[in-house]
């Protein structure tokens, strides 16, 4: 049988830092991580790929469009968690349809296909009650006011540059579409799931509803990682794995490692929130859930990396 593997993609994947985000920047971001996707798929077929990604910028664009589009044709604003299903379609059909080409290029042919995922949220999380994370367009103090007062935002001044909405980012506790996503991985699928961390909604009285938040995109993965049981785990970004001391004289780069050793180091605080903190968190909770390896390393060096050849290479016990 194939080893399973789970493969999280970063924002580099979709938009480089100096881009401003055309069709052409993507499809060409797109086709060089697929590229690498295919290469992985391709080349012993040993592995079993499911494919998650971020989406933090395409989402914030979407709330953008919606400001803009109110603002010049009086269109109605749709809420945040129907921007994000816009968001992630729209970066989920790149993604297939490259995926499908760089695969049909070496040859193989096996099905592509993205889920729109519902990632379930508790509402009683300790997030909502401090939300944190600025979303969408910037405004002046009495709109941001005027706005929270209207819609029950939370709007807070964000380091000098005007006033903004803030959301929660709670932890996913669950996946809505999880019976249909393991199915489709069974029969041998290439499954898109879980894009942004997934679609933020709680249940309620037995009622599914969406909800304003952000969910990690590192932690929506590992959700899906555990529900497809998979044997691997790789989180790829724009750097070559998790650093101690980084950006210092002294950083250190991690190679193998075992979770117990990482643990150490993530309480020491060695890895940022909201960017290495929640990957390195990621890889503990995947191999605290029976994972056998989760990987974090550059997008270029993926290849590599799934031998154990590059990144950091996070292994079970105490070594
Ligand atoms: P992604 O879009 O892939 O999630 P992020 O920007 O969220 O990317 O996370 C990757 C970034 O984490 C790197 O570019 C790096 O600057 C930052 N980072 C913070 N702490 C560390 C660390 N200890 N080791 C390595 N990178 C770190
Ligand atoms: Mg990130």
């Amino acid at each position: 049988m194939k080893k399973r593997v789970i493969i999280a993609l970063g924002g580099n994947a979709i938009l480089q830092r100096d881009e401003k985000g055309t069709f052409e920047e993507q499809i060409k971001n797109m086709k060089h991580a697929m590229g690498q996707v295919a290469e992985i798929i391709s080349q012993s077929m040993e592995y079993q790929v499911v494919l998650s990604h971020g989406g933090g910028p395409q989402v914030g664009n979407v709330l953008l469009q919606q400001d803009a589009e109110n603002r010049l044709y009086g269109i109605p604003p749709q809420p945040m968690h129907i921007c994000a299903a816009m968001a992630y379609s729209q970066i989920g059909y790149i993604m297939q349809q490259t995926l499908t080409n760089e695969l049909r290029m070496k040859g193989v042919n096996i099905p592509v296909t993205t889920i729109l995922t519902q990632t379930v949220v508790d509402i009683n999380d300790p997030a909502f009650k401090k939300p944190s994370k600025p979303v969408g367009p910037f405004y002046d103090e009495s709109t941001a006011k005027e706005m929270a007062r209207k819609m029950g935002w939370s709007v807070i001044e964000d380091s000098g540059r005007g006033w903004r909405r803030i959301v929660a980012s709670p932890e996913p506790r669950d996946i809505v579409e999880k019976e249909i996503i393991r199915k489709l991985v069974d029969m041998g699928f290439t499954i898109i799931a879980a894009g942004g961390g997934g679609i933020p909604v709680v249940w309620e009285n037995g009622i599914l509803r969406g909800v304003d938040a952000v969910i990690d995109k590192d932690l929506g993965a590992e959700k899906l990682a555990e529900i497809v049981k998979a044997d691997v785990f790789m989180i790829l970004t724009d750097v070559n794995g998790a650093a101690l001391l980084y950006g210092s004289s002294e950083e250190v780069w991690l190679g193998e490692v075992s979770v117990k050793e990482l643990k150490r180091h993530y309480q020491e605080g060695h890895f940022k929130t909201g960017s290495m903190g929640p990957k390195v968190l990621a890889a503990i909770k995947f191999l605290e859930h029976g994972g056998k390896r989760a990987i974090i390393a550059s997008l270029d060096r993926a290849v590599k990396a799934i031998k154990g050849k590059s990144g950091t290479q996070v292994i079970p016990g105490d070594g």
